[in-house]
């Protein structure tokens, strides 16, 4: 399960903890981002990420909280 893979200096464990700073395309460099909820599915929850500074988009993740959908993996 990739998300997004951007090309981009290396990010080796994204995804494990809260990301607290991005690449912003449109800044640049990385930035601060806020998160906002925006789905809740039953496969966990949908995250958007925006640039703290410009206010861009600059990712998403699905948030899997719950182990709940230990299927084959
Ligand atoms: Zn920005």
């Amino acid at each position: 399960m990739d998300p997004r893979s951007r090309p981009g200096p290396g990010r080796a464990s994204y995804g494990e903890l809260e990301a607290s700073s991005l690449y912003c395309p449109k800044c640049r460099q990385a930035q601060p981002v806020r998160r906002k909820l925006l789905l809740v599915l039953p496969q966990g929850e949908k995250f958007a990420y925006y640039c703290a500074v410009c206010g861009s988009e600059v990712g998403s993740k699905l948030d899997q909280g719950k182990p709940w959908g230990l299927s084959s993996r």
